[in-house]
């Protein structure tokens, strides 16, 4: 279970900038929360202290139980998947899906397994074999997005991961992440999400709730409808 919460979180940068100003947020176990807001709200910010790669000047982030404040990124239980794909250039599709649990020692009949699982999943088993010069934009995403899902993680930080895709990528990018977090809730294993973009397509359509910052302070938090239906 992976309750998220942030509780007074504040973020002040080493030049003495208060990017982040004391916000309180709770991601309930398998909500899809999509973070909105214009560029320079602190979006990012907020989104790479939940994920540890920046520290936290006070406040503190929860994922289930745990505060987790000053835990390493690969020992929060949390996946990343950014905008610039970050495929390693010179592995194979297969070998980039399955380097972290290599990494982790994992017995390789599970990596094999668990790397045909996830390739199965995002309709990639034709370009297991290929470099990721040798993928589209729509496909690399789809092996970044693989390589996040193998290491079934109960929590998902997406920083833009659309932005750098045409327009029709974008929808079916949309429908398809939208999709994999529904098939994971039915299979019992529901992953929380904060998902970071400023495509308001993208906050109205993939988010349960919709969290709306400006300045580093939180606005609104709703779900789609409510915020957006208004007369
Ligand atoms: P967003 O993701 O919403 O575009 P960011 O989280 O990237 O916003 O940035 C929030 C604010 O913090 C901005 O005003 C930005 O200029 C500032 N900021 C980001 N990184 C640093 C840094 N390393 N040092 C000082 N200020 C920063
Ligand atoms: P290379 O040929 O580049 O040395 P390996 O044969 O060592 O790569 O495989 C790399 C990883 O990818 C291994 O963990 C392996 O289990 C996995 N793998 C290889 N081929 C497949 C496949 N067709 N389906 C699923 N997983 C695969």
């Amino acid at each position: 279970m992976a309750h998220l919460q942030l509780k007074k979180l504040v973020k002040r940068y080493p030049n003495g900038f208060e990017a982040v100003h004391g916000i309180d947020l709770d991601v309930q176990d398998g909500e899809f929360m999509v973070l909105v807001g214009p560029s320079g709200c602190a979006k990012s910010t907020t989104l790479r202290m939940v994920a540890g790669l920046e520290t936290i000047t006070g406040g503190e982030v929860r994922i289930g139980e745990r505060v987790v404040n000053t835990l390493a990124p690969g020992r929060r239980g949390i996946a990343m998947v950014f905008q610039n794909y970050a495929l390693y250039p010179h592995m194979k599709v297969k070998n980039n899906l399955s380097f972290g649990l290599r990494l982790a020692g994992r017995p390789k009949d599970e990596i094999t397994a668990a790397t045909a699982e996830v390739a199965e999943i995002l309709e990639i088993e034709s370009l297991l074999e290929r470099l990721p010069k040798e993928l589209s934009g729509g496909q690399a995403q789809r092996v970044a997005l693989g390589r996040a899902l193998i290491k079934k993680p109960e929590v998902f930080l997406f920083d833009e991961p659309l932005s750098n895709l045409d327009a029709k990528l974008r929808a079916s990018m949309r429908v398809r992440i939208t999709d994999l977090h529904r098939r994971l809730k039915e299979e019992g294993r529901p992953a929380t999400v904060i998902y970071v973009t400023h495509d308001q397509t993208e906050a109205m359509t993939m988010g349960d709730r919709i969290c709306v910052m400006k300045d580093g302070h939180i606005m609104q938090v709703a779900d789609p409808v409510t915020l957006y239906d208004k007369p």
